[in-house]
């Protein structure tokens, strides 16, 4: 089991420092309103500053050692996400498009899920986003 948020940054507290000071600095600087913007949007707004950016790489960071730091992950291609659930959104049980496609997660990486096989699905891009990170 990969460590918590919280448990990283007690034990690099430089991390924890950066993050702070990238964080709130950008959202107060920037005016970064969060209500009423969907999800898309605040990202949008995010990758436009440098700061902004900083803190989503911090992010994909968190989330790539959640993945693959605990050393119990599958290498998963895709193509064979697809071919197992026979190309059909687990979803919404309709087909998906082979060149525009999501692996969804069942149990998602920020509650703790793994990366492996009979823990992805194929799902939609506008499915998987709409599930976010719920179960
Ligand atoms: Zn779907």
């Amino acid at each position: 089991m990969s460590k918590s948020r919280q448990e990283f940054l007690a034990e690099n507290p430089d991390v924890a420092k950066m993050t702070f000071q990238i964080t709130w600095p950008a959202r107060v600087a920037k005016g970064f309103k969060y209500s009423g913007l969907t999800n898309a949007e605040r990202m949008k707004l995010y990758r436009s500053t440098p700061e902004g950016r900083a803190v989503m790489d911090y992010h994909a960071a968190l989330r790539r050692r959640r993945m693959f730091g605990n050393g119990d992950y599958d290498v998963v291609y895709r193509s064979q996400v697809f071919m197992r659930d026979c190309g059909v959104c687990q979803l919404c049980d309709e087909p998906v498009d082979p060149f525009d496609f999501h692996i969804d997660h069942i149990m998602p990486i920020a509650l703790g899920g793994l990366h492996k096989y009979e823990n992805v699905q194929l799902a939609h891009p506008s499915c998987n986003q709409k599930k976010g990170a719920r179960v």
